[in-house]
């Protein structure tokens, strides 16, 4: 079989000569796919949050990581309306100007940013700025912390899921922090979900919330945030203290179902598994998607024992394996690959079996993972 170009699928003849791994038809597809390879490649240049913000305006969706929004002021946006103005402002930067990720780190770094994108945009007749940089002139704080975001902003945000939790909406940040470590551990998971979900924000993966309401189970960013809908949706229906009890009881499927939405979570796969376990007990395979969708997130011993990175023995044994799961999570948005399949496939010791058959595997990799792909299943029976 000839080999195919990772952006356009076109018979290709050039190889990525930072991994080996991927081809391309022509350098121009290369480059424009460089945007999103760089994640998977071994890139010789560090991989900044300026490159997590060109990520994200290629997919024209809000940056997940949290330095990202940290650095680029999403996090002082506030609102989903003010964050997607800010992306619309650096989707102009990015796509339409053509400046790559690493000019826009450097200007961060050097504390030029605004400035820059200031400059940037002035150079264009003010005819073709478009809307977003009259919008960003007007809301700088966004960027520059020195300045005092509208006070009523940032109190508006917050009201709705200050009310929602009981907490009055006069109290400063800290004295909510002081209050909610308080709060027994499943209701302040419940309390992280509802915050962000009622200013129109759903978890990001890193985050344990993502992981024990069931985001876990989306395949896409779409697909999370029609969960947080659904979920929005719910809270509308359901008071914050019903919804700590269902949490605590397993049942928040049975809220959903209770307040009529099964049609809807039941577009959900995989939903059902995660919240008949959560927060008491959830397959270690949500865990290992967890894992290998993020960057710096540690690596939890179940997983460890039941995926077979203890028999790793080396940085490059681990990071194949690594790699060999992301690769395997990236085709669960088709029905070739289900996570639950995985984990049944885990605790019968075939994990190999089951990833050989879902994935082609290249001639001489087969050994090395029959001697990864190990865990110490099925337990004998007693
Ligand atoms: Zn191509
Ligand atoms: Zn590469």
């Amino acid at each position: 079989m000839p080999n195919l170009c990772e952006f356009c699928g076109d018979p290709a003849t050039k190889r990525c000569s930072g991994c080996s791994k991927v081809w391309y038809c022509s350098e121009e597809d290369q480059k424009y796919h460089w945007v999103e390879h760089i994640f998977d490649c071994k890139p010789k240049s560090e991989i900044t949050t300026a490159h997590y913000l060109a990520l994200a305006v290629r997919r024209n969706l809000l940056p997940e990581d949290p330095q990202t929004c940290e650095d680029y002021g999403f996090d002082r946006a506030f609102t989903a309306e003010n964050r997607s103005k800010l992306l619309g402002l650096y989707i102009g930067l990015i796509k339409y100007m053509d400046i790559p990720a690493k000019k826009i780190h450097k200007w961060r770094i050097n504390g030029t940013l605004i400035q820059e994108i200031k400059a940037a945009f002035e150079k264009l007749p003010p005819a073709s700025r478009g809307g977003y940089y009259p919008w960003f002139l007007q809301n700088q704080y966004v960027l520059d912390s020195s300045l005092q975001p509208p006070s009523d902003l940032a109190q508006a945000t917050l009201a709705p899921g200050r009310r929602y939790v009981g907490l009055p909406v006069s109290l400063t940040q800290e004295q909510v922090a002081e209050i909610v470590k308080n709060w027994p551990k499943n209701k302040q998971r419940c309390y992280s979900l509802c915050m962000p979900l009622l200013s129109h924000w759903h978890p990001a993966p890193f985050m344990e919330e993502w992981l024990c309401f069931g985001f876990c189970t989306c395949t896409s960013e779409e697909s999370e945030m029609g969960l947080g809908a659904l979920y929005r949706q719910l809270l509308d229906r359901c008071t914050f203290e019903e919804f700590c009890v269902a949490f605590e009881a397993s049942s928040i499927i049975a809220l959903f179902d209770h307040h009529g939405f099964k049609p809807q979570r039941e577009n959900f796969h995989n939903l059902e598994d995660v919240l008949s376990g959560s927060p008491h007990m959830n397959k270690s395979v949500w865990n290992l998607k967890q894992f290998v969708m993020n960057k710096d997130m540690q690596l939890i011993p179940s997983v460890n024992v039941d995926y077979g990175f203890m028999n790793c023995r080396t940085p490059d044994e681990f990071a194949e394996l690594k790699g060999l799961y992301k690769q395997l999570f990236d085709l669960e948005y088709k029905t070739s690959f289900d996570p639950v399949e995985l984990h049944y496939a885990a605790i019968k010791g075939k994990i190999l079996q089951y990833a050989s058959g879902v994935l082609k595997f290249k001639k001489g990799q087969k050994k090395l993972y029959t001697r990864l792909m190990r865990n110490p299943y099925p337990l004998a029976e007693y």
